[in-house]
């Protein structure tokens, strides 16, 4: 009978929660960049300021690595409407 449960972690169906980094809250720690196996993290410079930017969306696995490490709450996992 039911093999519902383990089909939800990998549902390709679905569109995959990717990271948004809200620059109000990220401090450009750097936290988050480590933790991405992809490296599509990295520290860019805008004015004065450092922010975690996400190099390629399309190739991030939506794994949350990176959002649960922030210690800032700065990373939101977001699905995109297409
Ligand atoms: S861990 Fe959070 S606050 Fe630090 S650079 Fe990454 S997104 Fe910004
Ligand atoms: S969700 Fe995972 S793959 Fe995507 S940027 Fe964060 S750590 Fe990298």
């Amino acid at each position: 009978m039911g093999a519902a449960y383990d089909g939800r972690h990998m549902a390709s169906s679905r569109p995959v929660p990717k990271p948004v980094i809200d620059t109000n809250r990220c401090t450009g720690c750097g936290w988050c960049v480590p933790t991405c196996h992809l490296h599509l993290l990295s520290l860019e410079r805008q004015g004065w300021e450092k922010f975690s930017v996400l190099s390629d969306m399309d190739a991030c696995t939506g794994c949350k690595k990176c959002a649960v490490r922030c210690p800032f709450g700065a990373i939101t996992m977001v699905a995109a409407a297409h």
